[in-house]
């Protein structure tokens, strides 16, 4: 038995969520390529943070691995969205297979951010965290030139070789006030600091922060749909929490919201990460609606258009100039 509500019980659904067009067009790569070629298609890495969609893709005959060399020489193998270092590319060549680059652009954005400085001999500091598949694959571009930077408390230890030859550069999925903050204590050690000829943190990581802060701000509760590694997922939990939610909790499927969350809690805001297909989303409001939470007001603060084309690879194969 619940605590009753003070109020009456609404969603507060943040707009926008879900699938950024990064994620939609890495998605439907995999999805082609299967069409196209038949199963199996390997693909390297989780094409998107999401184990539903990976789940969905298994069935469909795609195979995740973790690296190149677990692909049978000669197969078709899918780049994930989060892009890949120059040396896995080589790989997949060397082993003759037929890659299908996901990267998003946006984060080919970057790539080539990270070339161009390191070109001109700058030292890049990339702000974002260890081990994430996107900054070993912007990182792998210019290992030389980049030293990593996991938040504001890694600022301190950061040592530079010319402190007037340093740019800053970040992961796509961060949060963009925490790293604006590490940007700040950066330039405070280095006043020479160069910036990002434009954003990193991409429109959609943007866009759902927004939302998400003024749906927090009026939210007893908000869950977040989206997966443990979604980097933009636990972003969107954090966000939360810092604009004011009561409690702020991240779930894969609507079947883990537990009973006690809802204790005394009236309005309940709802999003999801950029790789989070939106069936997901409505098991979630299914599942509240279930409790009482039946009334569904949408709080929408971007509209979002932005659509990238298919990998080259496959538009290629679609003109018939292989
Ligand atoms: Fe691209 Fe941003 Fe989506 Fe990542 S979250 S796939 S960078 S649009």
């Amino acid at each position: 038995q619940n605590t009753p509500a003070p109020g009456p019980k609404r969603v507060l659904l943040a707009a926008p969520r879900g699938y950024c067009a990064g994620v939609d067009r890495a998605v439907v790569a995999v999805e082609k390529a299967l069409e196209r070629y038949g199963a199996p298609v390997y693909v390297r890495k989780q094409i998107v943070h999401n184990i539903h969609v990976v789940s969905m893709l298994e069935k469909s005959g795609a195979i995740f691995v973790d690296e190149v060399d677990e692909v049978p020489e000669g197969a078709h193998v899918v780049f994930s969205a989060h892009g890949v270092a120059p040396s896995v590319v080589q790989a997949a060549a060397d082993r003759g297979l037929l890659a299908i680059d996901a990267t998003c652009p946006l984060v080919t954005k970057v790539h080539r951010e990270a070339v161009r400085f390191a070109r001109d001999d700058y030292e890049i500091l990339l702000i974002g965290h260890a081990g994430h598949e996107e900054v070993e694959g912007t990182a792998g571009e210019a290992p030389d030139h980049v030293t990593l930077v996991n938040g504001p408390a890694d600022v301190e230890r950061i040592q530079v070789r010319d402190p007037e030859r340093v740019v800053w550069l970040s992961q796509t999925t961060l949060s963009v006030d925490e790293t604006m903050e590490t940007v700040r204590l950066l330039r405070e050690r280095f006043p020479h600091l160069a910036d990002p000829p434009s954003d990193d943190i991409c429109y959609a990581t943007q866009n759902r922060q927004v939302a998400i802060k003024k749906v927090a701000q009026q939210a007893d509760l908000v869950i977040v749909v989206g997966s443990a590694n979604s980097s933009n997922s636990v972003r969107l939990v954090e966000v939360a929490k810092e604009a004011g939610a009561k409690a702020a909790h991240r779930v894969d499927y609507a079947d883990e919201i537990r009973q006690e969350w809802l204790d005394g809690v009236s309005s309940v805001g709802v999003t999801s990460g950029a790789s989070v297909p939106e069936v997901l989303v409505q098991q979630v409001l299914d599942a509240l609606a279930g409790a009482g939470y039946d009334d569904v007001e949408i709080v929408q603060t971007a509209e979002e258009d932005l659509r990238f084309s298919l990998p080259k690879e496959l538009r290629r194969d679609e003109n018939g100039r292989q």
